[in-house]
C-alpha cells in the first residue's frame, strides 16, 4: 500500500522484513582519531531506529557514512541492496534512494520554498517542471504548510523551514529517511511541529534513522535504539528495554546525564 509519503507500507511484523540497511564491521578513521569502531547494524524496511549518545561519540559520522557523505576505510555498508563503494553511479543510486536532513535546515536562501523543494527531483529525477511542484506542493501539504509555497526561508520560522527540509527531502521519493538532530537549532516551541511531521512519516512506513536528543520521541517512536559511545555501538534494544533496563554501565551514565 502506497502511504501519504509515497512509500510502501508493510503489513509484515518487522523481524520478518527484509534488511534495507546492512552493516557489518565498519571502520573509519579521521586521521590517527578511530571514529567508528566495528559497528554492526542492519535496519528493516519500515524500522525507526532512533541513535543516541553522547556528544562526539560518533553519530554524524556514522549516519553521514551511510549516505556516502563520509568516506569509510573498513566494512561494509548496503543500501537496499546496493553496495556502497566509490564508483560515483552507485553513490548517485544510494543518495537517491536516502533522504537526509540536517541539524541545520541548508535551504537555498534565494528560491522560494517550492523551488527549494522542486529543483532537485527536476535535475537528478529528470522531472517536468509541472509534476514536481505539483509534487512540492502536496508535500507542502503534508507538513502542514501549503500556504509558504511562494515565501523565501528568511520569511519562515525554523519549525516551518525545517519542515520544508523534510518535505525537500521527501520530494525524491527516497526509500530512507536520515536524521541527524533535526531539532536540536530550533526554539522549544518549534520542536513539536517538527517532531509531529517525523512521527507521521514513521507511521506511514518509512524506513528512519534519527539522531535525537528528544527522549519522548526516542520513546514513543522508535523501533529500536542503538547507544554509541565512542564510535562503538554499546547496546541496543527497544525503547523499553533500554530505557527501563539498561544492561551497560556506559548506557545507564548516558541515561543518567540526560533524564
Ligand atoms: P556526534 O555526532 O556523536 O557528536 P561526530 O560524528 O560529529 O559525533 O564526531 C565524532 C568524532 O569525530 C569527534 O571526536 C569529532 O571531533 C570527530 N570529527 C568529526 N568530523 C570530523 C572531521 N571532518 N575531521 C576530523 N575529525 C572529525
Ligand atoms: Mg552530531
Amino acid at each position: 500500500m502506497e502511504s501519504i509519503f509515497g512509500v510502501e507500507k508493510l503489513d509484515i511484523p518487522i523481524e520478518r522484513r527484509e534488511n534495507i540497511i546492512e552493516v557489518k564491521e565498519l571502520n573509519k578513521w579521521f586521521g590517527q582519531l578511530h571514529v567508528l569502531k566495528n559497528v554492526n547494524i542492519n535496519v528493516k524496511q519500515g524500522e525507526v531506529v532512533v541513535v543516541l549518545g553522547p556528544s562526539g561519540s560518533g553519530k554524524s559520522t556514522f549516519i553521514r557514512t551511510l549516505n556516502a557523505l563520509e568516506e569509510f576505510q573498513q566494512g561494509q555498508i548496503k543500501i537496499d541492496g546496493i553496495e556502497l563503494t566509490d564508483d560515483l553511479r552507485n553513490i548517485e543510486e544510494i543518495r537517491k534512494e536516502t533522504g537526509m536532513v540536517f541539524q541545520s535546515f541548508n535551504l537555498f536562501p534565494h528560491m522560494t520554498i517550492l523551488k527549494n523543494i522542486s529543483l532537485a527531483p527536476i535535475w537528478v529525477r529528470r522531472w517536468k517542471k509541472n509534476k514536481a511542484e505539483q509534487i512540492a506542493k502536496e508535500l507542502l501539504e503534508r507538513v502542514g504548510i501549503p500556504e509558504q509555497a511562494e515565501k523565501y526561508p528568511g520569511q519562515l520560522s525554523g519549525g516551518q523551514q525545517q519542515r520544508v527540509a523534510i518535505a525537500r527531502a521527501l520530494a525524491m521519493q527516497p526509500k530512507i529517511m536520515l536524521f541527524d538532530e533535526p531539532t536540536s537549532a530550533l526554539d522549544p516551541e518549534m520542536v513539536k511541529e517538527v517532531l509531529d511531521v517525523m512521527k507521521t512519516l514513521a507511521e506511514s512506513g518509512m524506513t528512519m534513522v534519527v539522531v535525537t536528543h528528544e527522549m519522548g520521541f526516542a520513546r514513543q517512536v522508535a523501533d529500536r535504539i542503538v547507544l554509541f559511545d565512542y564510535g562503538e555501538i554499546v547496546e541496543e534494544g527497544t525503547p523499553e528495554e533500554l530505557f527501563d533496563n539498561p544492561q551497560h554501565e556506559r548506557t545507564k551514565a548516558f541515561l543518567s546525564q540526560i533524564l
